[in-house]
């Protein structure tokens, strides 16, 4: 049962004047602590190739594209994955277009290297990083059926899947109508699937991609009812749309800064009973990234100094010196974490192995 309604979710979402500060004041209130969390991490984009084709995309690649990427090998990930190493990275990111291997190329690339299919081959990647690093897998490669979400549950510390919004219109939009993947029932169904497995998840929602504000609080609402049935949900994304030149959205219009501040209210005061945390990435919000902590937002995500954001390529992380500046700057007090949170590391939620790994990085 949620702590808030629809209305007043909306009356939050359309709060004018004095009365976005009453909320801002409010989310202060519900704070455990003053610290905000990152973690440090590699990103690497397995592959480029997705059977999806969203408006805002600015990752995916055709595949007769030469400088596609459309499968790495493991030698070469290997490879990030020690550098990462060097720079005291824990988190092994491991996010990729949708369903690759729908595509012939990359069906290809899969027998050339020995599987059969996308998923073998993601939980070879996985084992390889947690065998052979000191790195912690975290897969956000879009929808898995049941079956492969349990086998990769075995080789992931976490996973994550961004719910986006849970309206079908959307579908009928620039951002998704190319998207079979986007299809808000079959991503309720991956994050509640999940939930079943118990793998600590990531999710979240999309700003400014053509949403009505009712549908943002109905998406908030959507992840808060799948957090109350399984427990598994530890953050929620909000994160802005942000145009880049040449994508197909390039001319559409960017949310808000005030809507941004609402929404990230929100969803804070939506899950101030929870130890969920919210999350606003600081590289698609430089210069007001810091006014998202003082609307309850507790978390920057992960943060790569030796990646960039492929999925925001535009958008440089912030240095963990800049990060950190930031964060004291506004009267907090900034702390890395895994990509798997402190209350799921138990045989609960995950293996022999990962805990072993878990306790030796620590
Ligand atoms: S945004 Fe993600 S799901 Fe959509 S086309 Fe790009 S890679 Fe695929």
């Amino acid at each position: 049962m949620s702590n808030l309604t629809k209305e007043e979710i909306l009356t939050i979402l359309n709060a004018k004047d004095s009365d976005i500060l009453k909320y801002m004041s409010k989310t202060a209130e519900y704070r455990e602590n003053n610290l905000i969390t990152y973690s440090k991490n590699i990103f690497i984009p397995l592959t480029e190739i997705c059977r999806n084709d969203c408006g805002y995309c600015n990752f995916k690649k055709n595949p007769d594209d030469p400088n596609a990427i459309i499968l790495k090998t493991k030698d070469e990930i290997l490879a990030e994955l020690k550098e990462a190493e060097k720079y005291g990275c824990k988190e092994a990111l491991f996010t990729f277009g949708e369903d690759a291997d729908d595509e012939e190329i990359v069906q290809m690339k899969l027998n050339e290297f020995g599987y059969n299919n996308m998923c073998d081959y993601i939980y070879d990647i996985c084992e390889m990083t947690l065998n052979e690093t000191s790195l912690l897998p975290h897969t956000n490669g879009g929808n898995f059926t049941f079956e492969n979400l349990k086998k990769l549950k075995e080789v992931n510390a976490s996973m994550g899947l961004m719910l986006e919004n849970s309206s079908n219109r959307l579908m009928e939009l620039p951002a998704h109508k190319k998207s079979p993947g986007k299809n808000p029932q079959l991503r309720i169904e991956t994050i509640s699937n999940a939930g079943k497995l118990k793998i600590p998840y990531t999710t979240g929602i999309l700003i400014g991609i053509g949403e009505t504000k009712e549908e943002i609080a109905e998406s908030l609402l959507t992840i808060k009812d799948i957090y109350d049935e399984y427990g598994h949900i530890q953050e929620v994304i909000i994160q802005n749309f942000t145009p880049i030149p040449g994508i197909e959205m390039e001319n559409w219009p960017e949310p808000s800064f005030l809507d941004m501040i609402r929404t990230v209210i929100a969803g804070s005061l939506l899950f101030k009973d929870t130890d969920v945390s919210i999350q606003v990435p600081p590289n698609l919000n430089n210069d007001t990234a810091q006014i998202f902590l003082l609307c309850g937002a507790d978390d920057w995500g992960g943060v790569s100094p030796v990646s960039p954001d492929y999925v925001n390529i535009t958008s440089p992380w912030p240095g963990i010196d800049e990060l950190e500046k930031l964060t004291i700057d506004t009267g907090f007090e900034l702390t890395e974490r895994l990509c798997v949170y402190e209350k799921y590391i138990n045989a609960e939620w995950l293996n022999e192995l990962l805990l072993e790994k878990i306790s030796n990085l620590s």
